[in-house]
């Protein structure tokens, strides 16, 4: 189900970054700093499982930089997870915290492995010893993972609770800020499973406002109907808007009269995916890229909007809810159509901020109302997001470009600041 693509995600971070260094005329010494994360960690750990059989399992965690803040960023747990792509998934968490005003750094990991294929018992024994192989590479002020693609709360929950174990009895409590996006009762904050599709639809609204776009009634395709594009649907549809178009996995779908975002989740839950959904027509990818709607939400993973897919597109935006939906040639062809594009890194910058409100109140021993929390994301989502439409104006670049510009402006300012020391 997937475009078949074996490009090389890094050398897309790269080439997108070469052109905002460009835009900004940054000078050769902080191209070379930026270039290249500061810290690659592969470790190679065996697992008992519930059946006996012992397995190695390989897991990553990439640290890209800490000028502003601890290293901040996901864990995926997926089969196609390898090194050029955790590199340039945590290179664009540093460009996204610094976008987002809040101080933290890049950093991205995971393993390589199909957690489908596993019960929760062995999901939890993996976890665990993921973990502890990555001993005091992770740590409140250093490095905190989050959930990301085929991760959720509860492996957040045993993570926390391995790397507390971990350590000295006295000092277990203040462990909890190691992850964010843990459960509540286990010191998670209100609003963060949400928080990431809350923001997306924060940029849909901004965008619309600018455009004078009625978002009653508006059309949606959304790729991926996991924690992201769920939250999406469910969001938009209390607006007015209909998800014409759906796909993940296992197929796609679509039913021009909308589909009920309730009941997609209750048959993902389920059927683990939306195979089989009966109340829609079942179409295949190639159709799926060309339905007929106003706003295309891929919400599933990287390089999936490429030169064929942006031909193909029947929208008048494209929001990138995944991190790194869309190649260089398709942003291309996008732009050449004159079809609007809203960058990752803006985009699906709401759970990192709320990951953020998380820490802050572990830190401080505090739980926040939802309605706060709530309040706190929009307000900042908003603000970015003037702020990359005006930045991009000024610079007469792509608003992808105009969110490097802020970050790479930042971090030139840092570095500025500190010098590199010894
Ligand atoms: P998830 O695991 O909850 O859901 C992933 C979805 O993608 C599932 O519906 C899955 O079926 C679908 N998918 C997987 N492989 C596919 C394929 N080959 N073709 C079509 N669909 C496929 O993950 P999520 O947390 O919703 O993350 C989705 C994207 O959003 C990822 O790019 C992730 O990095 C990004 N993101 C997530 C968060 C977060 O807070 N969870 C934050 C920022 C960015």
């Amino acid at each position: 189900m997937s475009n078949g693509s074996k490009q090389n995600l890094f050398k897309m971070a790269e080439q997108q970054l070469e052109r905002a260094f460009d835009a900004i005329g940054a000078d050769a010494n902080l191209r070379a700093i930026l270039s290249q994360p500061k810290n690659e960690v592969i470790v190679h750990f065996p697992v008992q499982l519930t059946s006996g059989e012992v397995k190695m399992f390989k897991g990553y965690r990439i640290q890209h930089n800490n000028a502003l803040g601890p290293f901040k960023g996901g864990m995926r747990y997926h089969h196609d997870v390898h090194l050029d792509e955790v590199k340039a998934l945590a290179t664009w968490m540093t460009w996204k915290c610094a976008l987002a005003g809040i101080p933290y750094g890049g950093g991205k990991g995971g393993i390589k492995f199909s957690p489908r294929e596993y019960s929760a018992e062995d999901l939890e024994r993996i976890t665990r010893r993921f973990t502890h192989a990555l001993g005091d590479n992770i740590g409140p002020e250093w490095d905190i993972p989050a959930p990301d693609m085929g991760t959720n709360s509860q492996i957040m929950d045993w993570m926390m609770d391995t790397y507390a174990n971990l350590k000295s009895t006295n000092n277990r409590q203040t462990m909890r800020a190691v992850v964010t996006g843990k459960s509540l009762i286990c010191g998670g904050s209100q609003g963060r499973t949400a928080a990431t599709g809350q923001g997306v639809v924060h940029c849909i609204e901004a965008w619309a406002e600018r455009k004078g776009f009625d978002l009653d009634g508006a059309r949606l395709a959304i790729q991926g109907y996991g924690n992201v594009g769920s939250n999406v649907a469910r969001i938009m549809a209390r607006k007015g808007a209909l998800v014409v178009a759906v796909g993940d996995h296992t197929g796609y779908f679509m039913n021009q009269d909308g589909l009920n975002p309730a009941e997609l989740s209750q048959w993902v839950q389920v059927h683990r995916g939306l195979n089989g959904y009966p109340k829609a027509e079942a179409i295949s990818r190639e159709q799926f890229f060309g339905v007929e709607c106003d706003i295309m939400v891929p919400a599933a993973l990287e390089l999936q909007i490429l030169e064929e897919e942006a031909k193909s597109l029947k929208c008048q935006m494209v929001i990138e809810a995944a991190n790194g939906p869309v190649d260089l040639d398709g942003e291309r062809v996008i732009q050449e159509r004159g079809i609007d594009l809203i960058p990752d890194v803006l985009a699906n910058s709401g759970g990192v901020i709320v990951s953020y409100y998380e820490w802050l109140q572990n830190k401080r021993s505090e739980s926040w109302y939802k309605e706060r929390v709530e309040e706190k994301l929009e307000r900042r989502m908003r603000r970015i997001y003037d702020q990359t439409v005006m930045k991009a104006e000024e610079l007469g670049v792509g608003m992808r470009t105009g969110a490097y510009a802020i970050a790479l402006e930042k971090l030139k300012n840092v570095y500025g600041a500190r010098g590199l020391w010894p």
